[in-house]
């Protein structure tokens, strides 16, 4: 078995210049996955040369913008692909039918569409089992909006990071969090942990990571190129020498 792991995009939500969003592209031998795809992550995929085609699923961590605004364009070039084999959108269970509705909004009808379009919501500690294994862990990124109504019918702040195993090898992608608390329990023994910068303390991070049983950091979803630039350079400051800022396109193979 031959598996990569591509970070397609490295900005976090604001602006920065040729940078796309969250999204991870997963391979395993001939047949792609994508956990999350913000603003851009369509394009990287078109612009890597991958066939929409050779993509099964797309796994959603949680709904912010910059986590899954490309859902639509994805689902849309899949229908102009004529694909007849089934595709699977994964979303947090709160998100299930808002995603239905949020497609059939956009005159891509699931339920009319030429190749079985599964919307399958998971929840805490769901565990999908095929070409490779991935297990979702709740974390409280959006715990606030648990005691909130938000008038949308989405009340349980659900957000997820995930651990999967590419060739034997665990990797744990945080996703957005709340605080290390929600990770630090799950990441020794993983081969790499691929951290956003967006909501880490980063004055706890360096007292973890010297102590964390982890292969290797690779530090994501950044606010500015000066944070991207600060990060390498504390790390530097604190003796950390398994941590790499990513950028788009950076590639690890299993
Ligand atoms: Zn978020």
């Amino acid at each position: 078995m031959s598996a990569s792991l591509t970070i397609l995009g490295t900005a976090g939500g604001g602006p920065i210049p040729h940078r796309a969003k969250s999204g991870l592209l997963l391979r395993v031998d001939d047949r792609l996955s994508l956990i999350d795809c913000g603003g851009g992550i369509y394009q990287r995929f078109v612009d890597s040369g991958h066939d929409f085609n050779a993509l099964d699923r797309v796994f959603i961590s949680h709904t912010h913008p910059d986590h899954m605004s490309d859902l639509p364009v994805i689902v849309q070039a899949i229908y102009l692909t004529g694909r007849s084999t089934p595709f699977e959108i994964y979303v947090p269970e709160e998100f299930t039918e808002p995603c239905r509705n949020l497609l059939s909004s956009t005159y891509l009808f699931p339920d009319r569409f030429p190749c079985p379009l599964k919307i399958i919501g998971y929840g805490d500690r769901f565990t999908f089992r095929r070409d490779f294994e991935l297990t979702a862990i709740a974390n409280s990124h959006l715990a606030k909006f648990r005691t909130r109504e938000t008038g949308t019918g989405m009340v349980r702040g659900e957000c997820f990071s995930f651990a999967f195993s590419l060739a034997g090898k665990w990797v744990l992608y945080s996703s957005d969090i709340g605080s290390l608390d929600d990770l630090i329990p799950h990441w020794d023994g993983c081969e790499c942990v691929i951290l956003e910068a967006a909501h880490i303390d980063w004055s706890r991070f360096w007292v973890e990571a010297k102590v964390a049983c982890v292969g290797e950091f690779i530090i994501t979803h950044f606010l500015s190129e000066a944070q991207a630039f600060q990060i390498q350079q504390n790390a530097r400051a604190h003796d950390i020498s398994n941590l790499q800022t990513a950028h788009d396109g950076m590639t690890k193979s299993f």
